[in-house]
């Protein structure tokens, strides 16, 4: 039997079959392997000979990345790509890949239902008649949707699909992004001050970083002058979550929808889990079936890319371009 001609390596995964990832490789006459491997030694032994690698949660340190003579890319499956060492893959000539955007679909739509069900408190009244009590009164005071007004933290991909989606209900959409001069489809774009007096909702959709850790903290809270109703689909340490508890039983805030939490599960003793217009999610917004797929294969393609001589989709350190070890075009 004829010898592969590249060998693809899935260090780790947490999902059970990769024929999805499988069909990208069929033409490219490269055998892919899952290992299900994380320690460094394991690491070093499964991959050495690999073309390319595929990871998720296993840590690729400089001392792996050193080891594998042959590695051309490393494709994340997912956005962040902590796990990998990007100076040293850059150092080394070997191209870092992601797919950042193979979710925005999920989690503009969850966070538009966290929105809608906070608003109509459908949530709480599903809790209420499960336990005998049919009494709309109870949910009172329900404002209108429609000319309510939307502020947005950060307007990127998840941010304008969260506008596309809001704006048929007639709400107005702020936003806040010190990175972009223009947005699209209506949306005005303000300072956080504005977003935080104005806004009935409040949306979080920038990434966690230095300057965005506990960017909604104390003071923030205080600016609120609407009773807002916040939501946070993106990062949990974007939010001091202490000062959130507090917003929450001063009724400064509305009530809140969480994806994402400081503490992922929380702890049994956090007072928000008690809190009738708090609602939670186990940080799901990512997720569909379709979008696990389009994370599949894409992920796969990111290395069939460049083992085919062709640039990836989306490469993280865009520095190594030019230096790689794979014949690709640098541009
Ligand atoms: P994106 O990069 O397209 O958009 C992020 C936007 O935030 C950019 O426009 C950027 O300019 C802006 N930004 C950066 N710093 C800012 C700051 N200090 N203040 C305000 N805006 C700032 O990213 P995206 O695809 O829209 O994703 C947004 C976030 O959603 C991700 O960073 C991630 O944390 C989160 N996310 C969550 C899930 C989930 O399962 N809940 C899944 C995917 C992504």
């Amino acid at each position: 039997m004829e010898r592969p001609r590249y060998r693809v390596v899935i260090t780790d995964c947490d999902h059970g079959s990769v024929e999805e990832e499988k069909k990208e490789f069929g033409l490219l006459g490269a055998e892919l392997v899952l290992a299900q491997v994380r320690k460094e030694e394991e690491l070093i032994r499964v991959c050495k000979e690999a073309d390319g690698l595929i990871n998720q949660y296993a840590l690729l340190t400089r001392r792996v990345l050193e080891n594998l003579p042959k590695c051309k890319v490393v494709a994340r499956y997912g956005v962040g790509v902590d796990s990998i060492d990007l100076k040293a893959a850059t150092d080394l000539g070997i191209i870092v890949a992601n797919v950042p955007d193979y979710c925005v679909d999920e989690v503009a739509s969850h966070t538009v239902a966290m929105i809608l069900t906070l608003a109509r408190k459908t949530a709480f009244f599903d809790r209420k008649v499960k336990s005998n009590q049919w009494d709309f009164t109870q949910g009172m005071p329900i404002d209108r949707i429609q000319g309510k007004t939307l502020g947005l933290i950060g307007c990127g991909r998840i941010g304008l699909e969260v506008a596309k989606r809001i704006s048929p209900f007639g709400v107005k959409v702020l936003a806040f992004d010190p990175y972009i001069q223009k947005a699209e489809r209506g949306i005005e774009l303000t300072d956080l001050g504005t977003i935080l007096k104005r806004s009935n909702f409040i949306s979080i959709h920038c990434p966690l970083n230095d300057s965005t850790h506990h960017l909604i903290g104390e003071r923030e809270f205080q600016i609120m002058e609407k009773r807002p109703l916040l939501i946070n689909t993106s990062r949990g340490p974007i939010i001091k979550e202490k000062a959130l508890i507090k917003a929450l039983e001063e009724g400064r805030i509305s009530g809140a929808g969480l994806d994402v939490l400081e503490t992922e599960p929380p702890d049994s003793g956090n007072p928000m889990l008690e809190m009738e217009n708090v609602i939670f999610s186990p940080h799901v917004g990512f997720y569909s079936e379709e979008s696990i797929s389009e994370l599949k294969q894409r992920t796969a393609k990111n290395v069939a890319d460049v083992l085919s001589g062709k640039k990836p989709f989306s490469v993280v350190n865009r520095e190594v371009m030019g230096k790689t070890r794979a014949s690709i075009p640098s541009d």
